[in-house]
């Protein structure tokens, strides 16, 4: 039995500004029989807007060195058990290759900050552009504008930044270093210099509630991502929040599908981490309105040192688990670039 202020509220969050009142309802649905159908809204809207699809893109962790203190990350700079690599382009080179090889058309170079000179960032993007047919995407942090210029220069095409917290006391207290507004000034550089912009949060940090995240959603909203990546909090030992609960998996397909149905169009992993909690449940992603999966191409003796909470998984799949993963969620895998499908995306000046 759905009750009618549960239709309702999803009705209006489809049509109008979503009122915060109404998301915080359906974050908060616990009874399965109303969870499966935000969930199976999300999944319509998904198949509406992005078609019947799973984009893939190949994870490579170029860098685990760190000179930020997040609270909840294990590669934060006060980890002095961490272990830190810093992969050279030559490294990096093979592991595109190899993805290349398997078929696809994105990698996504992440990494915690201050591993890489500007430089030699920019040389690798324009070494991948040159050697590959294929879509570049970083997620290597803040950085001044004039990195971004210049990774956009050498034919980076998408940026990940997940905004974390739009609550700016809140997110002080996860980086006790760093401001909101830095954090939005870096998301507002990404997008004039013509970047595929992406953001998301975790879902279950410490001091997170479900206000802040309907207000999270409706920056989403607002700002409208190519590509929203939302994944549950998972405690590292090495880290302030050590002994804190992980995030609440209910949660956090809620957050998905909400996200998912006030969007629209973004792309939106079925996170690492919903793969790495107590089983894999990337699929319940999926089944909540997630549409990309990312096989991790880092090097195998690097895998285990990106470390940013504990048993991260880092399967690299093979085109048959992906071919199951898709027929199980009903939809099928896509290989190609897998552009942002933002409508007004195609309007967007190239950066010269
Ligand atoms: N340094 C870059 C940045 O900050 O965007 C990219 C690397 S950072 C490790 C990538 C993402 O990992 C962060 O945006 C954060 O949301 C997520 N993350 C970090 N620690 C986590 C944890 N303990 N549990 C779940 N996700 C975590």
């Amino acid at each position: 039995m759905i009750r009618a202020s549960v239709r309702d509220a999803l009705s209006r969050i489809q049509s109008a500004f979503p009122r915060k009142e109404d998301l915080e309802t359906l974050l908060s649905l616990s009874d399965p029989d109303e969870t499966s159908y935000l969930h199976a809204t999300a999944c319509a809207v998904r198949n509406t807007y992005c078609q019947e699809r799973i984009a893939v893109r190949a994870l490579i962790e170029i860098s685990s060195v760190c000179k930020n203190s997040c609270n909840y990350c294990g590669l934060n700079r006060y980890n002095r058990e961490a272990s830190r690599y810093t992969m050279s382009n030559n490294e990096v080179l093979q592991s595109v290759k190899l993805a290349a090889s398997q078929g696809f058309k994105t990698v996504v170079l992440q990494s915690g900050e201050n591993g890489r000179t500007t430089e030699s960032i920019a040389q690798l993007i324009a070494q991948i552009k040159q050697k590959f047919p294929i879509a570049v995407s970083l997620s290597l942090g803040e950085h001044p504008y004039e990195d971004y210029l210049a990774w956009k220069r050498a034919g980076a095409d998408r940026y990940l930044l997940r905004i974390e917290s739009t609550d700016e006391d809140f997110y002080r207290s996860l980086h006790t270093d760093r401001s909101l507004s830095t954090r939005l000034e870096c998301l507002a550089h990404l997008r004039r210099l013509g970047y595929q912009a992406g953001s998301g949060i975790m879902v279950g940090v410490p001091g997170q509630s479900i206000s802040t995240i309907a207000r999270d959603i409706q920056f989403f909203s607002e700002n409208q991502f190519a590509m929203i990546g939302i994944g549950p909090f998972i405690p590292h030992p090495q880290t302030p929040l050590a002994k804190c609960p992980a995030g609440d998996l209910l949660l956090t397909l809620n957050t998905i599908a909400v996200t998912r149905i006030v969007t629209k169009y973004p792309w939106m992993p079925a996170t690492t981490a919903l793969g790495s909690l107590n089983r894999d449940y990337r699929m319940e992603g999926l089944m909540a309105g997630a549409n990309v999966i990312m096989p991790n191409f880092t090097p195998q003796r690097y895998k285990s040192q990106y470390a940013i909470y504990p048993n991260k998984q880092s399967r690299a799949e093979t085109p048959e688990s992906l071919e199951h993963l898709g027929k199980s969620a009903n939809l099928a895998i896509d290989y190609g670039r897998c552009d942002s499908l933002l409508p007004e995306w195609n309007t967007c000046t190239p950066i010269a």
